[in-house]
């Protein structure tokens, strides 16, 4: 065994919504420390394959609506034959949608909740599944949000989802642990991706947004590499249910 505890050598990992954003930039840095990696999505995540490619390790793209529980069944299976097992899932594919509470309908509401809570619960189940059953000592981390913790406005879905991510987690690592399995989430704070691109634009909610982050600046997602291979290896054994947030101070104002 290597003496790096952070060392992700030769192991597999599955990455939702891998072909942008946060997720490119985990999957990136996962596969710096060492793991292969099986990119999971409906967008075919070209420039990700190359950059797993560059660091070294081998790239599967398995194409995924994950707006339905249809696919979930595949993906595991698919991982383990085309990588040889499945040490690592990170649920990072999420959405958001933009309205008033009082204007919100059944219809972004139920989109949100699907791919942010319920197939991330179901795909989570199934690597667990998988894990137990040839007895892995399983890493799976999922994306939480500022709206883990706070209220947020005009996104009603979104902070029920995102706040379910948090609660989920730890009932996940108190029945999970047991097993071998670590489950831990990340809450980024404000990171500049497509999902964000609204508030970006919003020359009042950008200044905003600016001046309550200690840091001074807007996420890079290479800001959440640390914090995912971490949770994604052996240094974090120990380490149960929590949600680490990845924010340049953000909460602690
Ligand atoms: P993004 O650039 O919009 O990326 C979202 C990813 O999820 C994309 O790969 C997207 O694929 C995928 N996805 C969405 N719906 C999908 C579906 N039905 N099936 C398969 N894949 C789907 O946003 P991001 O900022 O990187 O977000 C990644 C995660 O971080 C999300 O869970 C988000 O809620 C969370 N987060 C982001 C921030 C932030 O400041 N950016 C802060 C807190 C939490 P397509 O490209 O095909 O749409």
């Amino acid at each position: 065994m290597s003496r790096n505890p952070f060392d992700l050598e030769d192991k597999v990992a599955i990455v939702t919504g891998a072909n942008t954003g946060l997720g490119q930039g985990m999957a990136v840095a996962l596969a710096e420390a060492g793991a292969d990696l099986a990119l999971v999505g409906r967008s075919r995540p070209e420039e990700t394959v190359e950059l797993v490619e560059k660091a070294g390790r081998k790239a599967h793209v398995i194409m995924a609506d994950l707006g339905s529980l249809e696919p979930v069944d595949t993906i595991v299976g698919e991982t383990r034959e085309a990588l040889g097992g499945l040490d690592i899932l990170v649920n990072n594919a999420g959405i958001i949608r933009r309205n008033d509470s009082i204007d919100f309908t059944e219809a972004d509401w139920d989109a949100v909740m699907d791919v942010n809570l319920k197939t991330l619960f179901f795909l989570s189940q199934k690597a667990a599944r998988s894990m137990i059953d040839t007895k892995t000592r399983g890493k799976i981390i999922n994306i939480a949000s500022m709206l883990s913790y706070q209220g947020g406005i005009r996104v009603p879905s979104y902070t029920a989802s995102k706040s379910g991510v948090m609660g989920l987690t730890r009932i996940l690592a108190n029945e999970w642990a047991g097993h071998g399995i670590n489950v831990n989430a990340i809450a980024p704070g404000y990171f500049a991706t497509n999902n964000t691109a609204a508030l970006q634009a919003d020359e009042t909610r950008n200044r905003e947004i600016l001046g309550r982050i200690p840091a001074g600046r807007w996420g890079d997602p290479a800001d959440l590499g640390g914090a995912v291979v971490f949770l994604a290896s052996r240094a974090s054994d120990y380490v149960q249910g929590i949600t680490l947030p990845v924010d340049g101070g953000w909460l602690a104002r």
